[in-house]
């Protein structure tokens, strides 16, 4: 039995995991694909301290950390569900096995949302992005466009347009969905343009880069090209939380529901990173999370009897 066990192995979980292990108590981490997120990216510049690294280099360091402790680290598991009795937390798992903990830290994360036209995957970090926040700085003075018009859309258009030097912004509606403010704002920008009805069909490239994307005009049917150098997909982020539906508090968007010490609404059960209601999803911000939840998960096991 774990004293704490983090569901998850990505930036939040390996930072739970440390900060567990430091404490010298019996620490485990589950995980569908340890390094998380990062493995699928390259260029990473926001890693405060770090000025340039890359993903897998960032997901092969996370995993050495994590080993120099006594970690017992169950990688390409997934777990399916949650339960918690008499003060002992239950994590099934989907071979079939479960593992018993005094307390959990879930750090499960989330998935982008793709768009599923030919060339989204191979473009995939050659042009296509899916975090402002990340690579914005990336295409400084190119022509990108904005798939989708709610409010990460609109968000990402106008944080962009600061940076690129056009960007085009894609709604599949006949209206933008974002908030009446940030519509408002996205069209005082000079370099913003919008095309509504408009349904990308295509990521278009010369083999190593994105150079367009071809698009369909839902009203004629008519089928159009746009030369741009960078494409950002904005249509939802999912957390990777439906194994805890009906189990612990979610959010109407699926986040984990916590508190400002990553509490959940299950005792003993506690969450970080981007599986969770806390703002702006990056690596430092899950790595702080996941540091602040293993401190509290941690707290609590202090607090409550040895059964
Ligand atoms: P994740 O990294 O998503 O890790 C989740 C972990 O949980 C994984 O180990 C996964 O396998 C596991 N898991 C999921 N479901 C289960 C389950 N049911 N059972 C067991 N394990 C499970 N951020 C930046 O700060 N800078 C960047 O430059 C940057 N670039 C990015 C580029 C791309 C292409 C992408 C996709 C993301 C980028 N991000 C970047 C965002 C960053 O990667 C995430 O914010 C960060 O990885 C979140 O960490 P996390 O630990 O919360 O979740």
């Amino acid at each position: 039995r774990f004293d704490m066990l983090m569901v998850g192995g990505g930036p939040a979980g390996a930072s739970a995991a440390i900060y567990a292990a430091r404490k010298g108590i019996r620490t485990g981490v589950v995980a569908e694909r340890f390094g998380g997120q990062v493995l699928d990216t390259m260029a990473i510049e926001n890693f405060i301290s770090v000025q340039e690294t890359e993903g897998p280099k960032l997901g092969s360091a996370l995993e050495e950390h994590v080993k120099s402790y006594e970690v017992d680290i169950m990688n390409l598991q997934r777990a399916v569900s949650l339960s918690r009795q008499g003060g002992e937390i239950e994590v099934g798992l989907a071979n079939g096995a479960s593992l018993k903990a005094r307390s959990v830290v879930i750090s499960t994360g989330a998935r982008w949302r793709q768009m599923n036209v030919p060339g989204e995957d191979q473009y995939r970090n050659k042009g296509v992005a899916y975090c402002p926040h990340c690579d914005g700085p990336l295409f400084r003075g190119k022509r990108v466009a904005v798939i989708g018009g709610g409010n990460s859309g609109v968000e990402a258009a106008i944080d962009l347009a600061g940076i690129v030097a056009e960007v085009t912004l894609i709604e599949f509606g006949d209206q933008l969905r974002a908030d009446a403010v940030l519509q408002k704002k996205l069209q005082s920008l000079p370099n913003v343009k919008v095309l509504m009805s408009a349904q990308t069909t295509e990521v278009i490239g010369d083999g190593s880069r994105v150079t367009g994307l071809a698009w369909k005009d839902r009203g004629t049917g008519e089928l159009h090209s746009l030369a741009l150098e960078g494409i950002f997909v904005q249509i939802g982020l999912v957390p990777n939380t439906e194994w805890l539906q009906g189990v612990i508090e979610l959010s109407p968007r699926g986040e984990i529901i916590v508190d400002d010490r990553g509490q959940t609404s299950m005792p003993g059960v506690f969450a970080a990173g981007d599986a969770t209601t806390v703002p702006f999803k990056q690596i430092v911000i899950a790595m702080g999370e996941g540091a602040k939840a293993s401190l509290a998960a941690f707290d609590y096991l202090i607090r409550s009897s040895v059964a």
